[in-house]
């Protein structure tokens, strides 16, 4: 099939969007790689403290104005991004595949999921909306108004690099607060587009800000005493560390970490079903998801066991691997080199550790003529058991670890012996072993019969364990609760 058009075109160099302003950047410059190719198809700078500096004054002195401007008038900047969005829906999806790697329709996929954060923020004169009661003593009446704080850092991963900071950016700006965006340095073009949409939609400067860089960036927002808060999406240790720093400079935090999720399948599910669901969910954005299936946890007898896992590697065995601009392409390579070594590293301690490879992605096939360096196959390891390192920690690629249990006591045992819980499932057509699994599971997100439970923008994305730190979510009604303050004031009049 025809490979489609690519949107980024030359090799542009990022800019940061500060007070309204397309900014050079005084620092380092890195390349951006299109991992498919292999090709450099930009430059990102990596910002210095003088430059998020720059960005927190001018999101301290947008503030007053902004969250004086109405909700009513705030929504409608909202709603005009939402539809600018949706105009440049094929242009900013193609952006991610290229920057990325993920097929086109995984990153139609996450426009939909982001730009939905979007137009549930418009709905903020409802969702700000406080309480109060009449009367709460003879002829006094409280009432509760939720307020912005100030100034917010977004922080971003690179797997997700459109969808991610529209967890939390049209909340906070809806709510009357100003953000400064840090994308993954790995993958910045999608928030420069959100930023150049943000624009035509006329938000006043300083609103929204993007600064490009790493940990000098991340670092400066954390010290920084003119923000008020970090939402933070990432790996565990990162998540840690910025739960930590916010804790000591006083900092309301959203600390949400990596993953290791299993997939609990019971003799009774239905089969089919469960398969296609599982390729999804184990090898969709090349396992690069924090809800990414792990580990395959069969509970059943022999005859079942063998007949499931013959079909699972008849289907993993034809997947399509090459570049997601091809729209026949179902898999698409690594970010970069360094996360395909670390991903063989750990195909390496599999079978060191005595587990079977019973399928190989270190042989595969690549539709179109494309470099090999950051692609790999899909793998399934049998007999893993819940003790080794490729069954404990998360891989981040297409790696399915299979192992077994006697029943779902025993399998619910393993899952919460996990130190991770943040997108676990079963497979049944049982309700009594579905309720088990979802009142005994520890996992802030529970998919029954779903592969990949990635929560509605209406509903908070959880996490618990090492998945999560802090008690507020992204998304939905946790979202405004987090970036506003609840203010409660009671009256008499004499
Ligand atoms: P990462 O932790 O390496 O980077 C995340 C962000 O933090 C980036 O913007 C990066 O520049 C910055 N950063 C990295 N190291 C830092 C440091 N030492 N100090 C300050 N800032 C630092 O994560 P990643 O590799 O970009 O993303 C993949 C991880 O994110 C996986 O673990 C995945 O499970 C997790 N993730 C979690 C969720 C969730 O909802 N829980 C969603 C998506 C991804």
């Amino acid at each position: 099939m025809a490979v489609l058009e690519e949107p980024i075109k030359g090799v542009p160099l990022v800019k940061n969007y500060i007070n309204g302003e397309w900014v050079e950047s005084k620092g380092e410059i890195k390349d951006v790689v299109n991992p498919a190719k292999y090709e450099t198809i930009g430059k990102v700078p990596i910002s210095t403290r003088d430059e998020i500096d720059a960005a927190v004054k001018a999101s301290q002195e947008a503030f007053p104005d902004w969250r004086r401007t109405t909700p009513v008038a705030r929504a409608r900047y909202v709603f005009r991004l939402k539809n600018l969005l949706e105009e440049h829906f094929e242009e900013v999806s193609r952006v991610q595949t290229q920057e990325h790697g993920k097929t086109i329709d995984e990153s139609r996929g996450e426009t939909r999921r982001g730009t939905e954060n979007v137009e549930v923020a418009c709905g903020i004169p409802t969702l700000q909306m406080g309480y109060n009661l009449e009367d709460i003593a003879t002829g006094i009446d409280e009432y509760l108004i939720r307020n912005p704080l100030g100034v917010f850092g977004i922080i971003g991963p690179f797997n997700f690099p459109f969808m991610i900071p529209l967890w939390s950016a049209p909340y906070a700006v809806a709510t009357g607060n100003c953000v400064i965006v840090k994308p993954s340095s790995e993958d910045p073009f999608s928030q420069l587009k959100i930023a150049e949409l943000v624009e035509e939609a006329g938000f006043p400067p300083g609103v929204w800000n993007v600064v490009n860089g790493g940990r000098v960036v991340v670092t400066g927002m954390l010290e920084h005493p003119g923000i008020q808060g970090i939402a933070f999406v990432g790996s565990t240790p990162t998540a840690k560390y910025i739960y930590q720093k916010c804790g000591e400079t006083g900092k309301r935090v959203i600390a949400q970490g990596g993953a290791k999720n299993f997939i609990v399948v019971m003799p009774d599910c239905n089969v089919n079903a469960t398969i296609t669901s599982l390729m999804t969910s184990f090898f969709g954005n090349t396992g690069q998801r924090c809800l990414s299936g792990a580990n395959l946890l069969i509970v059943g007898d022999d005859k079942f066991y063998n007949s499931f896992i013959e079909k699972v590697a008849d289907s993993v065995s034809k997947i399509v691997i090459g570049y997601g601009l091809d729209e026949s392409v179902q898999m698409g390579p690594l970010r970069d080199t360094e996360k395909k070594q670390r991903v063989l590293g750990y195909i390496d301690s599999g079978i060191q550790a005595g587990a079977r490879l019973m399928l190989d992605g270190r042989t595969f096939k690549i539709r179109g003529d494309y470099p090999d360096t950051c692609f790999l196959g899909p793998s399934v390891f049998e007999k893993v058991t819940p003790d080794m390192k490729i069954a404990r920690e998360e891989i981040f690629g297409p790696v399915m670890s299979v192992m077994r249990a006697k029943s779902l006591d025993e399998a619910i045992d393993v899952v919460n012996d996990c130190d991770f819980g943040n997108g676990h499932a079963i497979f049944t057509a049982d309700g009594k072993s579905a309720r088990q699994f979802q009142y005994d599971v520890v996992s802030g997100n529970i998919g029954i019969n779903i592969g990949i439970v990635a929560p509605m923008a209406f509903f908070p994305f959880s996490g618990m364990k090492d998945s999560f730190f802090g008690i507020l979510h992204t998304q939905g009604k946790e979202a405004v609760r987090f970036f506003t303050e609840s203010k409660v004031v009671i009256q008499r009049w004499f």
